[in-house]
């Protein structure tokens, strides 16, 4: 390793992943103030929300910072597959244009996600083994295995001229994690005797007391669960879980159920497991059709929509429209899941959508189906006791996930914690760390086939014409500035009965226009804005957003 440079700063810039659950997108910084090299690590999406921000899939962090000094990019590194993590790639890769770096099941799934944006040709991630080294600049990065809940979880110690930095990634610890590696607790004890400057960690679970629990736990118990159902058996759990996936499989198969996968997500899941040398255990499956043919207590569905996706396969079997899988009086669907903070509504409404059928609804609410993938605090505890790091910084979370990480932390005698919000530029070294600078920072959105600024005030425009509709007027003066026709005027979204006191209160105002003093109508259309405007408020209690063009004809 290199010695520092007189100017030389270590910095970390996370521009998504604080104060939320989702988006993660961490940048590390080193050089001098005016040319930095930069590293990524994760580059992950949010998911767009109806109520939020409706008719967006995809929220994805603003990056232009970076975007405008590309060349100083050296790489994206994913630690794992999940959506938060490498979901964004497809979308932001054009901006970076940088090699992109992970483990063979990440790459392969980050290869699906470029092969759909049609940027294969452009980028082929590289492909870091397990435990696996790069150099790229003045960072040498070490991939170390943990356990999560997804194959090849890794975190990555960042080495450079100024100090070693300990990224988690997201992790959990988990002696028996039935598909892939254990922890590896002599790499990560083994950083902390080289001497850690700052460990950034997940601080999904720093509210949770205790431990995650192991997947080996869940296994036993899901076992015995389907051991006592008598019906067709539809299992819900995250794709991306193939631990998960492969334990229900072998239970339904000690049961003499087979099993069917239905929904896009299994099976590009279990196809990137496969050929990435996982599951090889799993047992044969047999498809939809096929399922449909057996008796209902040889067969069990392992379903996408977990989370209430109304597109999700889950949701189309509830609401009876799945082509070939129904189920009724007699079945049962456990949802081997969590709650995804903010899903709860629609999961409530699947449930009791399965429970009109007649459908036996088991969750994690009363049973034993589910263990989280991200650490509680005794295992934030064991983090630090092996890492012993001079800086804690807690990522992945919501402030009060992040607070409450920083007072543990310091609480396990860490000197120093810092909790960064998106945008700021924290200086890890030299010297005491702290926040040095803002960058710009923010959300952008995938709406559509379009990647659009939250300033373009996109979703509250949105959210306004969902509360209230529109008003549409348009108003034909003749070349004397005269009212040539009777206005068009076109409603949208709002109740019948308002729509003739709209159109009544258009006369006040085109009756006062005076042509000589208004000849283009610039205060006429003013005043039908507003008369329209304050009518359906006066009629209806809602202002809808109105719209008014002139025409002179
Ligand atoms: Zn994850
Ligand atoms: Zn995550």
């Amino acid at each position: 390793m290199n010695h520092p440079e007189r100017d030389d700063e270590l910095v970390f810039l996370p521009l998504g992943g604080s104060g939320e659950i989702g988006m993660n997108f961490n940048a590390y910084g080193y050089g001098p103030p005016d040319d930095r090299k930069w590293i990524v690590v994760d580059c992950g999406v949010l998911f767009g929300r109806e109520t939020t921000t409706p008719g967006v899939d995809l929220i994805m962090p603003d990056i232009r910072f970076l975007a405008e000094q590309r060349e100083n990019v050296l790489a994206i590194v994913a630690t794992h597959a999940h959506e938060d993590h490498i979901g964004a790639i497809p979308h932001l890769w054009p901006m970076l244009r940088c090699p992109v770096y992970a483990t063979p099941f990440t790459a392969v799934l980050i290869e699906g996600k470029l092969e759909e944006a049609g940027l294969s040709a452009k980028v082929h991630p590289k492909r870091v083994p397990l435990s696996g080294r790069i150099e790229l600049g003045p960072f040498a990065l070490e991939f170390i295995s943990i356990t999560h809940s997804i194959p090849e979880p890794n975190a990555i110690a960042i080495r450079t001229p100024l100090g070693l930095i300990v990224h988690t990634g997201d992790w959990k610890i988990d002696p028996e994690p039935q598909v892939g590696e254990v922890t590896d607790i002599a790499a990560l004890k083994a950083l902390g005797d080289e001497g850690v400057l700052a460990t950034v960690c997940d601080s999904t679970n720093a509210l949770v007391a205790g431990e995650s629990g192991s997947e080996a736990r869940v296994r036993e118990a899901l076992t015995t669960l389907i051991g006592t159902l008598k019906g067709r058996v539809a299992v819900t759990s995250f794709a991306s879980n193939v631990a998960r996936l492969d334990t229900i499989a072998r239970a339904a198969k000690a049961h003499g159920r087979q099993v069917a996968l239905v929904g896009r997500a299994m099976h590009k899941i279990t196809d990137a497991a496969r050929q990435t040398g996982y599951l090889k255990g799993f047992p044969s499956i047999i498809d939809e059709a096929e399922a449909a043919q057996l008796p209902p207590n040889r067969v069990l569905y392992l379903c996408t929509g977990s989370q209430g996706e109304p597109r999700a396969a889950l949701a189309r079997i509830a609401e009876g429209n799945h082509p070939n899988v129904s189920l009724g009086k007699g079945d049962a669907v456990i949802f081997s899941s969590r709650v995804i903070p903010g899903n709860d509504i629609a999961i409530h409404e699947l449930h009791n959508k399965l429970s009109l059928l007649g459908v036996e609804v088991l969750s994690a609410d009363d049973h034993f189906v589910h263990v989280s993938g991200h650490p509680c605090r005794d295992e934030l505890a064991e983090m630090y006791r092996w890492t012993r790091p001079q800086i804690a910084v807690p990522v992945h979370g919501e402030p009060r996930h992040q607070a409450e990480h920083a007072r543990l932390a310091l609480s396990l005698q860490v000197p120093q914690a810092i909790v960064p919000e998106n945008g700021q530029l924290i200086r890890l070294a030299p010297g005491r760390a702290g926040v040095i600078d803002e960058v710009p920072s923010g959300r952008v959105y995938m709406d559509g086939r379009i990647l659009i600024g939250e300033g373009a005030g996109l979703a509250r425009h949105r959210r306004a014409l969902a509360f209230a509709g529109m008003i549409a007027i348009t108003l034909v003066l003749d070349g004397k500035g005269r009212v040539a026709t009777e206005p068009s005027v076109i409603i949208e979204g709002i109740p019948e009965p308002v729509h003739d006191a709209i159109r009544n209160a258009l006369d006040e105002p085109l009756k006062r226009h005076n042509p000589k003093r208004d000849l283009d109508g610039h205060d006429l259309k003013e005043s039908v804005r507003r008369a329209a405007r304050r009518a359906a408020e006066n009629a209806w209690g809602k202002k809808p957003v109105t719209r008014v063009q002139v025409v002179q004809v």
